[in-house]
């Protein structure tokens, strides 16, 4: 072999380790092997072969000459099932009828031989010794190759698997919820009927089964309600588009005018950035955080601060109160679905505000968190991606 001296094969090793490093699962792998021992390493054919029922057969072959291809096969054949049974490299020439110097070089997967690669170059002299073990390097190359291919492709399966498994979910969350409200309502108007109609026929524990149950089926709804805005951040967003959150704290400050004034609550905020979001969920983030700020206030008034600075590209955003503060241990659990930290009854609400509120954050590619210690006030600290200047 004069085609390549044992440096030429050496670079074209090298070339070849990158080629197949960047290969993706897409990629029809053995066309792409084929090419390589063609273009790199100037092999005039390569047969890749398989066991079927004890007998090797071609399921790939790098030339358009079916009747070389056929001819190399049809000599090589037996070699090709010893070495995919043996796992071990064999080197040859066959005449078809030119002379072609063949290596077979077994390709390994969890130690077990599952292809066979045939190399063949034309010429009348066998393989040197350094271009066959070059070539048992590609082959080892190419078993690790196919095993982190189907690794990758096993990996972007699950991750469409579990794509389409959160959408089914929040598809079944969106319709349940849906579908659930309209026997709900059922229920609280025909025990309110009841409760009115035979108000002088129940005693006074009748009754209060009746307010009882009426509470439940409100809350129900109520919870409903929530889980739906829940499941519809991702799904029902308005596009991004430059939102100017001043304008977003005016509204919100205005939804919770009622609020504001009967608790005496005092809201200061610095200069406000334009940020590039869904301005409705910009309000229901603030609308959630200073309405909890309102709600969950100590004997003092509320005094509320709202405050940005920008760092590192993004913008960080607190909200400050002088409520009844939360124990640090439940600092991150409050974020999770229906997770309240008081009993039922002490203060309104279904659990979700938080919720939604990370929810909507993360959307936004942001993070949110909260500081506080119990009878010293909260921080809800939440970050937004900043415009680039
Ligand atoms: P909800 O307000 O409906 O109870 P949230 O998800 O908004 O639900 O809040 C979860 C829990 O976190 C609340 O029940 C409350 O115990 C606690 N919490 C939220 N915000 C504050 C706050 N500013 N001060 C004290 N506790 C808070």
């Amino acid at each position: 072999m004069d085609k390549f001296d044992d440096k030429g094969y050496f670079d074209a090793f090298i070339r070849t380790a990158q080629y197949l490093a960047t290969l993706s699962p897409e990629a029809d792998f053995w066309l792409q092997l084929g090419k390589v021992m063609t273009v790199f390493f100037g092999a005039d054919l390569a047969i890749f072969g398989e066991l079927k029922q004890g007998e090797a057969c071609i399921h790939h072959c790098t030339s358009t000459d079916e009747r070389l291809c056929a001819g190399i096969f049809a000599g090589t054949q037996e070699t090709m099932a010893q070495v995919l049974e043996s796992g071990f490299m064999a080197s040859e020439v066959i005449r078809v009828p030119e002379p072609y110097s063949v290596a077979f070089l077994p390709i390994i997967q969890e130690s077990r031989p599952i292809a066979v690669m045939a190399v063949a170059h034309r010429s009348a002299s066998p393989l040197p010794k350094g271009a066959l073990n070059i070539y048992l390097a590609v082959a080892g190359l190419a078993g690790t190759t196919l095993a982190n291919l189907a690794s990758q492709e096993r990996l972007q399966q699950s991750k469409r698997d579990l794509e389409k498994a959160l959408e089914e979910m929040q598809k079944f969350a969106r319709l349940a919820s849906h579908d659930l409200q309209e026997p709900l309502r059922m229920v609280a108007s025909y025990v309110q009927l009841l409760q009115k109609k035979y108000a002088n026929q129940l005693d006074a524990k009748g009754a209060e089964y009746c307010s009882f149950a009426v509470e439940g089926a409100v809350r129900m709804q109520d919870m409903i309600h929530d889980l739906l805005q829940y499941s519809r951040i991702d799904t029902k967003g308005e596009p991004f588009r430059p939102t100017d959150l001043e304008i977003v704290l005016r509204n919100t400050l205005a939804s919770l005018g009622a609020d504001i004034e009967t608790s005496g609550a005092e809201i200061t905020h610095e200069d406000l950035p334009t940020v590039i979001a869904d301005p409705s969920q910009m309000k229901v983030l603030f609308q959630n955080l200073i309405g909890n700020a309102i709600k969950f206030r100590s004997i003092e008034p509320p005094l509320i601060q709202v405050r940005v600075q920008k760092q590192a590209g993004e913008w960080l955003f607190s909200v400050k109160d002088n409520g009844i503060g939360i124990d640090p241990r439940y600092t991150q659990r409050i974020f999770d679905v229906f997770e309240r930290l008081h009993r039922r009854g002490e203060y309104p609400g279904t659990g979700m505000g938080l919720a939604v509120c990370k929810k909507i954050v993360e959307r936004h590619g942001g993070r949110i968190r909260a500081e506080s210690q119990v009878g010293r006030g909260s921080t809800f600290f939440f970050t937004i991606p900043a415009l680039q200047d």
